[in-house]
This record gives structure tokens, C-alpha cells and sequence, in this order.
């Protein structure tokens, strides 16, 4: 990929971020900084950042995609009651569970578990009290 002074812009938004960003939500904050910017092109670069594997995109079902600024390794739980996206970090890589399982091997698997928040339980407590 040759050197994009907006592709940078929007590489930098995703990587201060830590709460899974939407493309809008991206779009929003590139635009402080570069008021001319489409929408369509905060797509188009994003998409390339994630087809480069530069950042990881977390593709949540009936949803518009998050991107994640890390690429380590870890899963994804969608709050069922507020919609974030929360970092769950398994002890072991899960695809190594799921290939040893697997007679002839997998290419890849997609995977949103689905739970609460620590802000919803939390305040679910506080109305149950
Ligand atoms: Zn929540
Ligand atoms: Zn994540």
C-alpha cells in the first residue's frame, strides 16, 4: 500500500480508540481533522487497513462492522443490552481447539459470543436493589 496522509489519519483514529469502532463512529472523529473527508472514503481505507491485516475487522451479524485496533489475539462478546463490543482473552487460541478437533482441518471460523456489559450488569444490580 502506498503512503495515504487520510488512510494514516483513519489508522490513527482506530488505534487511539480501544471500544471497537464503527466505520461511522470513525468517520466522526477523522473528520475533526479533516473536514473534507467521505464517508465512503473512511470505508474504502478501512477495508484496505483490514485486508493488509493492519487492523482486525469484527463483523457482528445484522449489525455495521466494528474494527478493533489490536491485532493480538482474543474473541469478541456483543453486550445484549447496550450493543458494545467486549474483548474477551481466551487462554488458548481457540482455532488450535476447533483444528484438533477437525478431521480435515479448518480455514477459519467466525465467532460473537453473547453476554452483558460490565455497565449494563452493573446497572441491572443497581435496579434490582
Ligand atoms: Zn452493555
Ligand atoms: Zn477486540
Amino acid at each position: 500500500m502506498k503512503y495515504s496522509r487520510q488512510r494514516e489519519l483513519i489508522r490513527e483514529a482506530v488505534e487511539r480508540s480501544t471500544h471497537h469502532p464503527t466505520a461511522d463512529a470513525i468517520y466522526q472523529e477523522v473528520r475533526k481533522k479533516e473536514p473534507n473527508i467521505s464517508l465512503a472514503t473512511v470505508y474504502r481505507n478501512l477495508n484496505q487497513l483490514a485486508d493488509n491485516g493492519i487492523i482486525r475487522r469484527v463483523a457482528v451479524p445484522g449489525e455495521p462492522e466494528h474494527f478493533d485496533h489490536t491485532m493480538a489475539y482474543h474473541e469478541h462478546m456483543i453486550c445484549t443490552q447496550c450493543g458494545c463490543v467486549v474483548d474477551i482473552w481466551p487462554e488458548k487460541p481457540l482455532y488450535e481447539q476447533f483444528e484438533a478437533l477437525s478431521e480435515t482441518g479448518i480455514t477459519g471460523y467466525d465467532l460473537i459470543l453473547h453476554g452483558l456489559c460490565r455497565a449494563c450488569a452493573d446497572r441491572n444490580n443497581l435496579k434490582q436493589d
